[in-house]
């Protein structure tokens, strides 16, 4: 029986609440539309709820490692980081040297991603974002020439949406490094913006094999692809046409994806961009009137047209992986570097992590390799549980390559000139000139934050609102309103529930919020609660009054994804913590960690309400999030000289907060920091000693016998360990060049017309 109540409801309030609905929604572009399809959700979409559910949290835990993959880890990994010379690489060669290229095939690095069945090794994300990780602590292009083939590749896409014929042709070849993959999207015009490709495909006949066959003419212009100068296969995205309907359909048929030889006829790869100097293989490429089949088509003939949301499904688990991994390692070495440098470099006749200006920097590159190895592990998790989810992805992608940039630069700032010249006792160097490019590939950073995160999280991990999209868009009006009806009471159930939650827990410090009940972290999971609260009512607000124009209100909407993306990193924090059984060592850490994101968190929220376009609807942002006024200033000098302290000292808490950072032998230079730090360590009670007698000089507290001869020989070993470690390198002028390049060279430098 009809309920008179709902009748009524429908008839009065929702219809004409359906109307202004639909007047409010965003346009979304097909590029914008497909990438709402692809991938999943996971842990965000409790956070973007107002009320995570911490059982759910409970149950994410990795899987660790199976036998072969630490196997792999502990053998060709370790041989692997062992034949990497960074100088070697980056400034002599320019390129991996060959037998590298060949222990990379022959070990199957090509093929982490790729199943057993098809020859690959089949790791678990975990596994392959690990082995990323290490060897990117060594040399950041070895890991970019590993990392490619196991991400866009093609290799996933082939195992995403290949046809059967495909698979069983291609991913054993890629797996073995039989053939060399690159995947090219981006082009002169199109950047950021993929709908603006000029690469074309037109359906034709031409001839394969000797036969008249179905096929497509390629065209297109291409630039800075990775692996691209020396590939064997392209994984190109076009445009496809069919002007004379060969295939039956329409004649604009969308960004498709195909498999291109490089050796076809019309191909033209080889030329190098050089990627801030990096000696990663990097390259444009054309093709004038290739002809392919249409087997080639990634997929074949019933994936036409489905080129952007095959990326965008692809990149969702990719964007978890790849950048998230190298920034990892970066943080994590600036860590270990640094810590020990700031430890054994002594001015002013003390070390330099003593002042306190230093340990303002010491202390964000401690917390940020805590956060991020913690927030590469957890994103694994969701990944190795099956789920692509593309708004964490967005956040690991866009947040582990900012801090990145945080951590190096502090580095460098704290090494100074040691950091600065070039040579082969410089660690810090090709990480910092990787900075850019990590920012900039897999989606640019600002476009990500200003577009993708909230853009997509808002949509995505909304528990209404992509339902309710559909429900108006249904053509029937009866079943469209009916749906709408029942979603948009809910919807204004749990917005209720949102702002209530939101005004308590702010005006009491969140004291009252949800946590586990034997937790011993429980106020920081309070702090989550509080905060996922305070997102869910002002991203609805600023959903609800600004519409459609939220997406032109890219500063709106970029804080509001910080605010989500700050809850996620945190979350991985507190499960890291977690997962390492709370180690009391690692407490300062955490405890960092959380300070800084709490205040970030606050003032984020503090500016949407200051900055929102309507005055009232910003001071009711600001009521609902803010009124409480609890002071939220980020980590004390306290906080911040522990972790400092923290990462100058030899112990367990160091050793876990570097794990996986390969140090190399003796004679490498990461290896002499660590030798140099244990010395100078052991002898601090003998320099100690020494201070209170007033005497900087062994050999003057030697002849006083403030310390014994083999004392004084110990401080003898330290002070040579420490010399090696501070020196930098020079060179003879011969031995340099003006550019680095051949300047007898007959070539024309080519240029991509525009
Ligand atoms: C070393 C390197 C390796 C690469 N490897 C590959 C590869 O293997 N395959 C491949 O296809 N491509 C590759 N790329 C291309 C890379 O993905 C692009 O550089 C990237 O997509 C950005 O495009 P663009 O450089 O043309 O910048 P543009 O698109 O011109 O963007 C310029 C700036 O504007 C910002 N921006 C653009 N639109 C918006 C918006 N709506 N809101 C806010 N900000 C916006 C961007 O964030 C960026 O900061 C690589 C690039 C480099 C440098």
């Amino acid at each position: 029986m009809p309920n008179p109540f709902k009748s009524l409801r429908r008839a009065v309030l929702s219809k004409p609440l359906m109307g202004w609905y639909k007047s409010v929604l965003p346009g979304l572009s097909d590029t914008e539309a497909q990438a709402l399809e692809a991938g999943d959700t996971w842990w965000e979409t409790d956070l973007f709820s107002g009320k995570p559910d911490w059982d759910r949290f409970a149950s994410f835990s990795s899987k660790g490692f199976t036998p072969e993959e630490q196997a792999f880890l502990d053998g060709p990994v370790r041989e692997l980081c062992g034949m990497l010379d960074d100088f070697e690489i980056e400034h002599e060669l320019l390129d991996l040297p060959e037998p590298v290229w060949a222990f990379l095939k022959r070990h199957k690095f090509f093929g982490m991603i790729i199943p057993q069945e098809f020859d690959g090794l089949g790791f678990s994300a975990s596994a392959h974002s690990e082995v990323v990780k290490r060897i990117a602590t060594r040399n950041v292009s070895a890991a970019v020439t590993v990392m490619v083939p196991n991400s866009l590749g093609p290799g996933e896409l082939l195992m995403l949406y290949g046809t059967e014929d495909q698979k069983a042709y291609y991913l054993p070849r890629l797996a073995k490094g039989e053939e060399i993959p690159c995947f090219a999207l981006t082009g002169v015009e199109a950047g950021s913006d993929a709908s603006a490709m000029t690469a074309t495909g037109t359906v034709c006949e031409g001839e394969w094999d000797g036969k008249n066959t179905l096929g497509i003419k390629l065209d297109w212009e291409k630039r800075y692809t990775t692996l691209g100068p020396v590939a064997t296969l392209i994984g190109l995205a076009f445009k496809l046409k069919d002007p004379d309907g060969l295939l039956g359909g329409e004649e604009d048929l969308g960004i498709t994806v195909a498999l291109v030889p490089t050796d076809l006829h019309g191909v033209d790869t080889g030329d190098r961009h050089i990627p801030a100097g990096l000696a990663f293989q990097n390259g444009p490429s054309w093709g004038r009137n290739v002809f392919i089949p249409v087997d080639q088509i990634l997929g074949g003939k019933e994936q036409i047209g489905q080129g952007w949301k095959m990326l965008m499904g692809a990149l969702a688990a990719g964007r978890g992986i790849s950048l998230p991994s190298l920034s990892t390692a970066a943080a994590q070495v600036s860590a270990q570097s640094t810590g020990a440098y700031a430890r054994i470099r002594e001015q002013f006749g003390i070390n330099i992590g003593k002042f306190e200006g230093v340990q303002e920097k010491l202390a964000p590159i401690g917390a940020i390799a805590y956060q991020l190895e913690a927030a590469r592990r957890f994103i694994c998790i969701g990944l190795d549980n099956g789920h692509h989810p593309g708004v964490a992805s967005g956040i690991m992608k866009y947040h582990a390559t900012e801090r990145m940039r945080e951590t190096v630069n502090h580095a460098m700032d704290v090494h100074g000139g040691k950091s600065i010249c070039v040579g082969p006792k410089n660690y810090l160097e090709t990480p910092y000139r990787a900075i850019p490019i990590g920012i900039t590939v897999e989606g640019a950073n600002i476009l990500t934050r200003s577009l993708i995160i909230f853009g997509q999280g808002s949509i995505r991990c909304h528990p209404y609102i992509l339902k309710e999209m559909q429900a108006v868009a249904i053509s029937d009006k009866k079943e469209a309103l009916q749906k709408f009806d029942d979603l948009i009471w809910r919807h204004v159930g749990h917005d209720i529930a949102n702002i209530w939650r939101s005004w308590f827990h702010s005006l009491t410090g969140g004291k009252f919020a949800a946590a586990p009940r034997n937790s011993q972290l429980k106020l920081y999971y309070r702090e989550l609660a509080r905060y996922s609260a305070n997102l869910a009512v002002a991203s609805e607000i600023s959903l609800g009054i600004l519409g459609g124009k939220l997406k032109f209100k890219e500063s709106i909407s970029a804080r509001l994804g910080d605010v989500l993306a700050e809850l996620f990193l945190l979350s991985a924090a507190l499960k890291r913590f977690e997962a390492d059984d709370a180690p009391a060592a690692d407490k300062p850490l955490l405890d960092w960690v959380f300070s800084d994101g709490i205040a970030r968190m606050h003032t984020k929220l503090a500016e949407v309400g200051e900055n929102f376009p309507s005055g009232f609807w910003g001071w009711t942002i600001r009521l609902l999030t803010q009124t409480g006024g609890q002071r939220r200033r980020g980590p004390t000098d306290a906080m911040t000289q522990a972790v400092a302290n923290l990462i100058q000292t030899p112990g367990e808490a160091r050793n876990r907060l570097t794990e996986g950072v390969f140090t190399g032998k003796d004679t490498d230079p990461l290896a002499a920091l660590e030798r140099a730090l244990a010395m100078t360590v052991e002898c601090q009670t003998l320099r100690d000693r020494m201070r209170e007698k007033d005497t900087d000089s062994p050999q003057a507290a030697r002849d006083a016998g403030i310390i014994t001869a083999e004392e004084y020989e110990k401080l003898r070993d330290v002070h040579r360990a420490v010399r090696e470690v501070i020196e930098v390198d020079s060179f003879d002028p011969s031995r340099l060049t003006k550019t680095g390049m051949n300047a007898d060279s007959e070539e024309p430098r080519k240029a991509l017309s525009a």
